[in-house]
């Protein structure tokens, strides 16, 4: 187990838990290095950070972007990203515009299809500022519209579903730019969960590379020895170092829990003893 966590969510997107409880739950659970990594915003880090000082856990400010890579969706981590560096806030924005966009076009396909997505996205608003799919399918399963979440992407909002709603994220490349202005470190999330051939990895984790990125996910919540080692294998080839991530967003699912993540393999080089990355208490790793 490692006490390094670089990818969690808040209520600041489509998390459950507040950005201090987060912190104070991630303390908890054995995280002693923190990163908050919430869908295209930056703003629960304050407050996280904040909580972090007062427990003495290594907090590390950060995003996951949705991002376009040959026609797919992607997620792009920044990690010890200065949050206040113009080309984040000014690309962010424009972020936050397309998911009011696409959140709207949701509810009017869902309204079409027989659910209640007017009801839902009113209900969504009224507690957070960026409306994602998990909001939509949580929102479903509180309606009685569909049994539970998995339902709800099975059923309206997966790939070739009634809702599923064509989204304009910007090219990998310059959620990467933006990622790198604010001074942090790049690194792919969850690489095996993209639909790609072995080939179309790699040429995804190269081109990441070469556009500045540092490095892929190696470890993931609930990820098997054979997906880390995997993933590992990725990152050697392509020149990447490793990072480890629970993908946290709900203490009540029990697949990613913070704190219960297996160590980095030892032959990868952890994206925390990259130059630029804060220091981390060695016993941490
Ligand atoms: P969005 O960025 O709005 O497209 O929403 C994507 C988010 O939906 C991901 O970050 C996951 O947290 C969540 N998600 C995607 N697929 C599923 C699924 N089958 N079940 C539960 N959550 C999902
Ligand atoms: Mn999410
Ligand atoms: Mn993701
Ligand atoms: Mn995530």
């Amino acid at each position: 187990m490692t006490g390094i966590d670089l990818h969690t969510h808040s209520t600041a997107s489509d998390g459950r838990l507040p950005p201090a409880e987060l912190v104070r739950h991630a303390g908890r659970s054995g995280v002693r290095v923190l990163a908050l990594t919430d869908h295209d915003s930056t703003a629960g880090l304050g407050e996280a950070a904040a909580a972090a000082r007062t427990i003495g856990m290594t907090f590390i400010p950060g995003v996951e972007i949705s991002a376009e890579w040959r026609g797919r969706s992607i997620h792009v981590l920044g990690l010890a990203i200065d949050p206040a560096a113009t080309a984040l806030t000014v690309g962010l924005a424009g972020l936050a515009a397309e998911r009011e966009r696409r959140a709207a076009e949701i509810a009017r396909r869902l309204d079409r299809a027989g659910a209640p997505g007017s009801e839902a996205l009113e209900r969504i608003r009224a507690h957070t500022a960026l409306p994602t799919r998990t909001h939509f399918a949580r929102t479903l399963a509180e309606l009685g519209a569909v049994r539970g979440m998995a339902e709800a992407f099975e059923r309206y909002l997966g790939r070739g579903c009634p809702a599923a709603v064509r989204s304009a994220w910007p090219p990998m490349q310059e959620a990467l730019g933006w990622i790198l202005a604010a001074g942090g470190l790049a690194v792919l999330a969850h690489p095996l969960r993209y639909t790609l051939s072995g080939g179309g990895r790699r040429d995804l984790a190269r081109e990441f590379r070469d556009a500045g990125g540092a490095g892929i996910e190696v470890v993931c919540g609930g990820a098997s020895a054979a997906q880390i080692d995997q993933s590992a294998s990725l990152a050697l080839r392509t020149g990447l170092a490793g990072s480890a991530g629970s993908d946290f967003h709900d203490p009540a699912i029990p697949w990613n829990p913070p704190g219960r993540l297996a160590k980095l393999p030892a032959s990868v080089q952890p994206v925390w003893a990259c130059p630029g990355f804060p220091e981390v208490p060695a016993e941490a790793a």
